[in-house]
């Protein structure tokens, strides 16, 4: 069989930009499918042909098999790529991708559906001879019964969607008296995030560690492993740094894992990239007695795929592709070797310092990191917009070295020299959990960032950031009230105009920013050189000159200042937003953008301090909102399923 000569790529983001690297090295033409607020995104320009599916919302777009379908058809591609989320791991759409005449790049809709729900993927591992997490994955989803079985496999246990991924529809319940409000919250979001509310039970495993293997297959039977990858640095069990190999594996526990995770692929004739996830029991040493449990098949490639490219020098996407048009497997298991050490960290658009909360809005400034040994895969570029419709991830950073040291001290200067101004980002919280010691020597397990949180949490901006930031603000508005009085001034010496317009002010100005949108006092001194930004209780910095890597983007408010991979954004108080609203006090506002997925109340309803009033749902995960005091609700300004603004008025509490 031949390679193809054009496929189509059902994703977005990243993972199209490297799909599409590969088809192209390849000599494989490209169409891209977009939705509306990715017109001009990086992989649509990419592709050699894009062909636009609808608006922003998945639902609309990129989970709609059959505009993707007609799209292939109509460009004249002989195979569609899923990327990973989204349709990836969708028996249905591979199953229609069959029907009309396409190749599927992935195993067959039949492995997919045997290996796809949980407790069935268990329950062929477990005939496989390989271990399973104990549990219940039976048929009853009654609550009753799941709460009786809760008891039986003995708290803490885990409640898992069945059709899960992304650690989304998991929950830990520590009791018999949470587990009905922790059933139903999972069931909700198992039922939102899949269309599937079933959920199986598992004993919750201590001090977890997160080992996988990437397995590949191929059309004549053979399957091989590409070693295993570490993913135990997780927030929430989804993944924040993985890498490759796992640190501390010995050589007897790598053997019966990786033998039982080809198993697990030849159990269902496995085609394709695949990998097998396991945990194992108790941090440190992975010595041969540590107990093992799979606990389930991601029938796709992964996002942290890098690193076993990284320590194995193969690519992926090819073999995938190789694979998809009937050839064989490039290399037999003999041939596969690796060399030295990976480790990859997921840059999101997040605020650590908000409890994670996702990020939106334009990138104004972006510098990547490049050098020896870094690889950065990125699905944006400077101007992109970071929309609420699709997940956090914007980039991944790859650092690859001989040794596992080597390849931690190069992420950590990759990190520093990763520059993203506009959505605020977790880079300062990534190089604080690559610089942190149990990480350098290998004492990772699932609840590491948990248990470190207030130690990961960024360090404060430097001193002085602020006053930079204010001085640029205050530059920009002295430019704008120049031109508007009709005395351009000399362009390049805005400030000898500037002193035109000083005559008369007062040498010592107070005035009021917003620093990262909380109203700060700043005093502001004149000088010659320009305005000398003092932070109300900070010593003064602006004199001194700009401390070490500190950036400073834009020229008039809003300023980004940049220091230490940590952002504030300074603007002027805006009089008009605020004007006739609640008090604070009050109101339950959305944090972000997204849809109100749920709402908990009912006009007149009491509520007391912390009551969870409504979820929002924005960038794959869900917000909740509590009511900031007790009260009565007096009003409900949102509806159940609304598209709702950062910022927009959901509930107002009654004055007491
Ligand atoms: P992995 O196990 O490989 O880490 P996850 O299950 O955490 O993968 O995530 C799969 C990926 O799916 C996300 O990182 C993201 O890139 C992609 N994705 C983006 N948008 C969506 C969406 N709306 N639904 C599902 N997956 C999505
Ligand atoms: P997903 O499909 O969302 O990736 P997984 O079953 O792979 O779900 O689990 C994701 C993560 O959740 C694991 O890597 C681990 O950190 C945690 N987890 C899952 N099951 C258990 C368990 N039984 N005990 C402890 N942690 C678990
Ligand atoms: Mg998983």
């Amino acid at each position: 069989m031949e390679m193809f000569s054009k496929i189509l790529i059902a994703n977005r983001g990243e993972i199209a930009v490297r799909i599409i690297q590969t088809a192209r090295r390849l000599g494989v033409r490209t169409v891209a499918v977009v939705s509306v607020p990715d017109r001009g995104a990086p992989f649509a320009k990419l592709a050699d042909e894009v062909i636009e599916i609808g608006p922003g919302p998945a639902a609309e777009s990129y989970l709609c098999g059959d505009k993707i379908i007609a799209a292939a058809r109509a460009t004249g591609a002989q195979a569609i790529h899923p990327g990973y989320g989204f349709l990836a791991e969708n028996a249905e759409f591979a199953d229609a991708v069959g029907r009309a005449g396409l190749k599927f790049i992935g195993p067959s809709p039949e492995a997919m559906r045997r290996m796809g729900g949980k407790a069935e993927a268990k329950a062929i591992a477990a005939t496989a001879g390989v271990p399973v997490v104990p549990g219940y994955a039976g048929e009853s989803q009654e609550a009753r019964i799941l709460a009786r079985e809760a008891k039986r496999v003995g708290y803490p246990v885990m409640i898992k969607a069945v059709a899960g991924g992304g650690g989304r529809g998991m929950r830990r319940v520590e009791g018999d008296v949470d587990f009905a409000a922790a059933l139903e919250s999972a069931q909700r979001e198992a039922k939102a995030a899949f269309g599937d509310d079933r959920v199986l039970l598992e004993k919750v495993i201590a001090r977890p560690r997160h080992v996988e293997v990437q397995v590949f297959g191929d059309a004549h039977a053979n399957v091989v492993h590409l070693f295993e990858r570490d993913c135990s640095l997780q927030r929430r069990n989804q993944k924040v740094l993985e890498e490759a190999p796992a640190p501390g594996m010995c050589a007897q526990l790598r053997a019966k894992i990786t033998a039982a995770a080809v198993a697990c692929a030849k159990a269902v004739g496995y085609q394709g990239a695949g990998t097998v996830e396991f945990l194992l029991e108790g941090a440190g040493t992975l010595g041969p007695e540590m107990p093992w449990y799979f606990i389930e098949m991601n029938t796709r490639l992964q996002v942290e795929h890098p690193v076993t490219e990284s320590i194995t020098g193969l690519d992926l996407v090819e073999w995938q592709l190789r694979v998809a048009a009937g050839e064989r497997l490039p290399l037999t298991q003999a041939q596969i070797a690796m060399s030295g050490h990976a480790i990859e960290a997921r840059l999101n658009a997040e605020d650590p310092a908000n409890d994670f909360l996702p990020s939106t809005g334009p990138i104004v400034r972006l510098r990547l990191a490049e050098g020896e040994g870094l690889r950065c895969d990125a699905g944006v570029e400077e101007g992109s917009v970071i929309s609420p419709f699709y997940d956090s991830m914007i980039a991944k950073l790859i650092a690859h070295g001989p040794d596992r040291a080597a390849a931690i001290a190069r992420l950590a200067c990759g990190l520093e020299h990763t520059l993203v101004a506009g959505p605020k980002t977790n880079a300062a919280f990534l190089h604080a959990l690559v610089t942190h010691a149990a990480f350098g020597r290998g004492e990772v397990d699932t609840g590491l960032i948990g248990r470190e949180l207030a130690r990961l949490a960024p360090a404060r901006l430097a001193a002085g950031a602020v006053s930079i930031g204010v001085a640029r603000m205050l530059k920009g508005e002295a430019n704008a009230r120049r031109n508007a009085s009709g005395h351009p001034g000399d362009a390049a010496s805005p400030w000898s105009a500037l002193d035109a317009f000083q005559l008369g002010a007062p040498r010592r100005q107070g005035r009021t920013v917003l620093v990262d949108g909380v109203a700060t006092k700043v005093e502001v001194a004149w000088t010659a050189d320009g305005p000398n930004v003092s932070v109300l209780g900070e010593p003064p910095g602006a004199s001194a000159g700009p401390p070490p890597m500190v950036t400073a983007v834009g020229d008039s408010a809003p300023v980004y200042v940049l220091s230490n991979m940590r952002q504030v954004v300074l603007d002027w108080p805006s009089y008009a937003v605020g004007a006739g609203e609640v008090g604070d006090g009050s109101a339950v506002h959305a944090p972000i953008v997204g849809r109100l997925a749920k709402v908990f109340v009912r006009q007149g309803d009491r509520v007391a301090k912390g009551d969870r009033v409504a979820v929002v749902e924005a960038m794959k995960m869900e917000h909740v909102l509590h009511a900031p005091r007790a009260g009565c609700i007096d009003k409900l300004a949102a509806r159940e399923g609304d598209q709702v603004a950062e910022g927009a008025l959901i509930a107002v509490l009654a004055e007491e």
